[in-house]
């Protein structure tokens, strides 16, 4: 076995294993190294249950609409989210007619709901209908303040609610749930099995140095190096201390601030079987996306469940499975400022 790739991928989640899908895709010739420090691909933040699994595609999420002065929505965000997403099913729809990527095994079609309540953001998501449901790419974009029909739309979310305050809601039908740990499985199986892919699990990079000649030497617990000319750091949490230690100077102002989001699950099937879509609520101005509330219906393992949240939570780990000492070992001159800068903000 040679020392030598053509490319190094750290971490075996969902960022690497789609990368490793489209180098493949560019390139069959490519030879592709991936080194997972845990037992197992997806076992981090791409795990199902460590996500919400939402095929985020703009339909639902108020926080990429941000109102403007004048009244009107800024279109232009969602736009984008919603093409990349597009190129993401069309990769798929791709793959799956080749026969190689089984997409009713981690893709599920699941309403995509936007719900608000008060004057103020009935008469915001009514300028956001109007203006995104112009656009070919949120055509068929339905809206509602009719409670009877909004009991239809989300039964469970509209039981027990009072008829004094306006309510409101947006669907689109052809959003989408994604199990990312499955995804992450069938991409990874699909490249060993064609040989482009060498897949190390229990084995973690500890260093990473440029040579001379513009490669890159990559240590491993227990000293082992291997080289080759592109590292892709898909670590999640475990990219940053990595960045840094890559000595390139855009890492300097790099930190992280582990915020984390925890969730309700009820896997009662008669209560999940009630409730199928994923209903976006509107966070406070000026909050982090991650605060939006959401009810969200899930497909994990061809098991259906619901899941509310999410709840932030606060570690000092960078990884679920990391160490307590991530962030203060990540803790440089050069990053104090912008971190003590998000966390003022947030
Ligand atoms: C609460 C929450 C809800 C979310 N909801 C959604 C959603 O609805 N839709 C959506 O699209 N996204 C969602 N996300 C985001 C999504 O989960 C992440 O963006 C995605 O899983 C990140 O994938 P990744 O491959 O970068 O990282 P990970 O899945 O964390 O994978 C990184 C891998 O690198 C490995 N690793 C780390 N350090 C090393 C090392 N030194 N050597 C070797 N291996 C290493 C880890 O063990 C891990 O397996 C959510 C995230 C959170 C936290």
């Amino acid at each position: 076995m040679t020392d030598r790739y053509d490319a190094v991928l750290v971490g075996a989640g969902i960022m690497g294993a789609t990368l490793a899908a489209l180098l493949h895709e560019l390139d069959p010739a490519m030879r592709l190294l991936m080194l997972e420090r845990l037992d197992g691909p997806a076992l981090e933040s791409s795990a199902a249950a460590n996500n919400a699994g939402t095929g985020h595609a703009a339909n639902c999420e108020l926080n990429y609409t941000p109102q403007q002065a004048d009244g009107s929505v800024a279109t232009a965000k969602a736009l984008a989210i919603n093409a990349a997403f597009e190129r993401s099913l069309e990769f798929w729809a791709t793959l799956r007619e080749r026969g190689e990527l089984d997409t009713p095994a981690f893709l599920n079609s699941v309403p995509h709901i936007s719900f608000v309540w008060g004057q103020g953001d009935v008469a915001f998501l009514r300028q956001r209908h109007q203006q995104l449901s112009a656009l070919p790419a949120f055509a068929g974009m339905e809206w509602s303040s009719d409670p009877a029909e909004l009991a239809e739309w989300m039964p469970l979310v509209m039981q027990g609610r009072g008829a004094s305050e306006p309510v409101a809601a947006t669907r689109l039908s052809r959003g989408t749930d994604v199990d990312f740990g499955s995804l992450t499985r069938l991409y990874l199986q699909d490249l060993q099995r064609s040989g482009a892919l060498e897949l190390r699990t229990g084995c973690e990079v500890n260093d990473l140095t440029r040579k001379s000649n513009g490669d890159w030497s990559v240590e491993l617990a227990g000293g082992e190096r291997v080289q080759t000319p592109f590292v892709f750091l898909g670590a999640g949490g475990g990219a940053l201390p990595l960045l840094q230690r890559s000595g390139i100077p855009e890492a300097k102002a790099f930190a992280g601030f582990p915020v984390s989001g925890q969730w309700l699950v009820c896997g009662d099937n008669q209560l999940a079987s009630r409730h199928l879509a994923k209903v976006y609520g509107k966070a406070k101005v000026g909050a982090p996306p991650m605060s939006v509330p959401h009810l969200d219906t899930r497909f994990i393992n061809g098991e259906r469940s619901l899941l509310f949240g999410p709840f932030a939570g606060f570690s000092t780990k960078f990884l679920k499975q990391g160490s307590l000492l991530d962030l203060p070992r990540s803790v440089r001159i050069g990053n104090l400022l912008p971190m003590l800068q998000v966390g003022a903000g947030n």
